[in-house]
């Protein structure tokens, strides 16, 4: 049952390889339309909790829930990925297809959808990524800022309830972080619930309505971002802070 006040739930994660834990329970919840920014140090975690959270990891315990549905084995893995896009540092498009096939392509063979309606999709979802001039052309011919533009429209034509971005910005040259930055605020702003992994500072203070700092496998402290830049509690999250600030 979903109360409506929750859309992801995390309880008690935790995460193993072989013999070494990096997720020593996670314990996060998320309303709709919340924006929760993630920082923390390389290897802190923050990855492959969110590849737990879409199931491209399985947990090593604890349990995972969307939208009042659990998240397990036996769950229809096409349907939860598509009901939790994920956006990665590397864009991943099908070099060989050009804009507009690349973000038709899940939804007429994973959901069934006829070419007219997800061509009319993503023709929309080009205009609102601010790319709807390039439709026929190949990836290999935008640059880096479009190519993540048309991979967070590629994931928005599943209708996700859910978006989850992992270092969206991160290979990107410094001129094209804030196309890419932007999409994601009018996400924000029409609705969309997420979680964002990203050295963002900006971002996270003018998007983020919570923010996350990660360590050694662990939350360490939350609040509001204005909150926690100003006044951090713990000596980890002032150290992380003292280096990137
Ligand atoms: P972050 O995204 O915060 O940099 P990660 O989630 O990528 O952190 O990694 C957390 C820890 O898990 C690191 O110590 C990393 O080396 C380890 N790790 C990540 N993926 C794997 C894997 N597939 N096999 C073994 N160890 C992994
Ligand atoms: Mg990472």
């Amino acid at each position: 049952m979903n109360d409506n006040k929750t859309m992801i739930e995390i309880k008690d994660l935790h995460k193993r390889y072989g013999d070494i834990e990096v997720l020593h329970g996670i314990n996060l919840t998320v309303a709709p339309k919340e924006v929760v920014v993630v920082i923390g140090p390389s290897g802190s975690g923050k990855s492959t909790m969110l590849r737990c959270i879409n199931y491209l990891e399985e947990a090593s315990s604890g349990e995972i829930w969307v939208d009042g549905e659990k998240i397990e084995p036996k769950t229809n893995l096409n349907r939860i990925r598509a009901e939790v896009g994920m956006v990665f540092q590397h864009f991943n498009l099908f070099e060989n297809k050009t804009v507009l096939q690349n973000i038709m392509l899940a939804p007429m063979r994973v959901r069934g959808e006829s070419r007219e309606v997800a061509e009319k999709k993503a023709l929309e979802l080009l205009d609102m990524v601010g790319l709807k001039d390039k439709a026929n052309v190949y990836p290999k011919n935008l640059s880096g800022g479009q190519q993540q533009r048309v991979a967070i429209a590629r994931s928005l034509a599943m209708n996700p309830k859910v978006m989850l971005f992992d270092e969206p910005t991160s290979a990107l040259d410094p001129e094209m972080v804030k196309e890419v930055l932007d999409v994601m605020k009018k996400l924000a702003n029409d609705g969309m619930t997420m979680i964002v992994v990203t050295h963002e500072m900006g971002f996270a203070r003018e998007v983020g309505d919570r923010l996350i700092f990660m360590a050694d496998g662990q939350i360490v402290e939350q609040g509001v971002p204005e909150e926690v830049f100003a006044n951090p509690q713990h000596n980890r999250t002032k150290q992380f802070f003292s280096k990137i600030l």
